[in-house]
């Protein structure tokens, strides 16, 4: 029999987790960013500014942004001169993030379906691997972190931001009460989907804490794996390098 895994709080077989997180993300594609913004308070564009100010990318570097949706965090490193590969599993995402470039005229980024398991591209393709609020939906984690250092060049460096449970007492309750009960309604009012939230909220807690998740970036060959804390826990930008 198959191990089972968590489809957040339930327990599934790997290919029907996959299937479901494709479900999810085709549901809530349209009103994605709207949601973001929502259920964020606006917050999520700071964290994506600051992480891209980690990522650094520079003028003619091939960067693939994995899991890379409706093309947030690409535009912003597309607006630095890189040249963004925007891949994620999910078709309808990728479909909203083209009509949004198409509309802030930006050109250099090209779009492709892949499940960050198993990626089609060449060894040793990428300058840098970012993969953003994405890491934690993918069935799994270890082979996908095996893959981003197989596609990295020499020197490439890898860089992923994940929500991450709180350690701050009391604000990891206040935090804990908000995303199970706030999120899913604000789901259910906004976009008529109170199921998809709620395992967006879910697969946040059953995410592995910071230095759990770093031992695993290290496992997978990166070197200087760090683990950098923002907001009080609540997101961290986890970093490695390929030499
Ligand atoms: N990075 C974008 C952002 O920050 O706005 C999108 C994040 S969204 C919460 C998570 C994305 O992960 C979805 O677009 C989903 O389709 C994608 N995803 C889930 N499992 C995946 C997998 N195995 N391979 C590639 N993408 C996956």
């Amino acid at each position: 029999m198959t191990d089972q895994v968590n489809f957040g709080d339930e327990l599934v077989s790997p290919e029907e987790k996959t299937r479901r997180v494709g479900q999810v993300f085709s549901s809530v594609a349209r009103r994605y960013d709207v949601m973001n913004d929502l259920m964020s308070g606006g917050m999520h564009r700071l964290w994506k500014d600051r992480f891209v100010g980690r990522v650094k990318p520079r003028p003619g570097e091939d960067i693939l942004d994995m899991a890379g949706g409706t093309g947030d965090v690409a535009f912003r490193m597309a607006r630095r001169g890189a040249r963004v590969t925007v891949a994620d599993i999910n078709a309808d995402m990728l479909e909203v993030g083209k009509e949004r470039a198409r509309r802030q005229g930006l050109s250099n980024l090209s779009w492709q379906v892949e499940n960050a398991e198993r990626l089609s591209f060449a060894d040793a393709r990428f300058d840098a691997y970012t993969i953003v609020f994405g890491i934690r939906n993918v069935t799994d984690i270890p082979a996908a972190l095996r893959e981003a250092h197989r596609v990295l060049k020499r020197g490439g460096r890898f860089f992923c931001m994940e929500f991450s449970s709180s350690d701050w007492p009391g604000f990891s309750n206040l935090y804990d009460a908000y995303s199970s009960n706030v999120i899913p309604k604000v789901g259910k009012w906004v976009a008529d989907d109170e199921e998809s939230y709620r395992y967006l909220v879910e697969s946040i807690r059953r995410f592995p804490r910071p230095g759990a998740f770093k031992a695993m970036v290290s496992e997978a060959g990166f070197v200087r794996a760090a683990a950098e804390p923002m907001l009080g826990g609540l997101v961290t930008i986890h970093s490695g390098w390929k030499i």
